[in-house]
């Protein structure tokens, strides 16, 4: 069963020079969210019961959005409420940047065709492409209307945990789950699609001059595609480098740490990185 809350939504934009923020809209609406789903985080019985799965801080569980099957992330309970709300616009403003950032990869790969063909060791490559995103489209963050009850039953029963939540929409079934880089190294994959991964991740550094890095990349890969959907870059965020805004202190010594362990590859080359 649902519960239902009255809430108003935050929408994350990045302005053209890189800059996130959020506003939120006055107008209220509705969402459902699944009762229950803690039982089975207890019983670690992931995709049951409503319960997606937890990250390193976080819970992801079911909700309903306009007739269509969400899903809803929060701290878990070890955090409070102010906390919460803090980690999740970091989040959001994370995955907002990353997807600036795709969107200037891809404009890198396509300009004059740069990627249909390039000598590599006197072999003349085909190299073929791949769909690379963050999980952005229909992402907000919603804010429970004041008054409104947030319950949080000691008998599993709950819903939201905070007031405060974002909603992804929901990663497609046929997809699995895939890490490109550990919390402290970077992994230099082998494959075709690490290969990309670990492009867009070197290309990050370069177009942010120097002053982003996400480290630790993961995904869900829809292979029959070649499709990637990355997500939750906030589970490792003190290996982030996110000396943008200042928020972690040792920002440089990341990056600089990054690209000594970062080989470039077939596709870096192609690149001009
Ligand atoms: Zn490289």
């Amino acid at each position: 069963s649902f519960d239902e809350f009255q809430f108003k939504r935050g929408i994350v934009t990045v302005s053209e020079d890189g800059v996130p923020s959020v506003k939120i809209q006055s107008s209220i609406e509705k969402i459902k969210v699944v009762t229950g789903w803690e039982k089975y985080k207890n019983l670690e019985q992931p995709f049951q019961g409503g319960y997606f799965n937890s990250g390193f801080s976080k819970d992801v569980f079911l909700g309903r959005f306009k007739n269509k099957d969400v899903a809803i992330a929060q701290l878990n309970k070890k955090h409070d409420e102010e906390r919460n709300l803090e980690d999740l616009l970091q989040e959001l403003k994370l995955i907002k940047l990353g997807q600036y950032f795709m969107n200037s990869f891809y404009n890198r790969v396509n300009q004059d065709g740069a990627l249909a063909s390039f000598l590599l060791n006197g072999f003349f490559m085909v190299i073929l492409n791949t769909a690379m995103k963050w999980n952005v489209d229909d992402m907000f963050l919603g804010q429970v209307l004041s008054g409104e009850d947030i319950q949080r039953r000691p008998n599993e029963n709950g819903s939201l945990t905070w007031p405060d939540f974002i909603v992804y929409a929901k990663l497609p079934d046929n997809g699995k789950f895939r890490k490109f880089s550990g919390f402290f190294e970077v992994q230099n994959n082998k494959d075709r699609m690490g290969e990309w991964v670990d492009a867009f991740g070197h290309h990050v550094v370069l177009d942010s001059a120097f002053t982003l890095c996400i480290v630790d990349l993961q995904g869900w890969v829809i292979s029959k595609d070649d499709t990637l959907i990355l997500f939750d870059p906030q589970a490792n965020r003190q290996v982030l480098c996110f000396k943008m805004f200042g928020v972690w202190d040792d920002g440089m010594r990341g990056i600089e740490s990054y690209m000594e362990q970062h080989e470039c590859n077939t596709i870096c080359e192609a690149l001009g990185l």
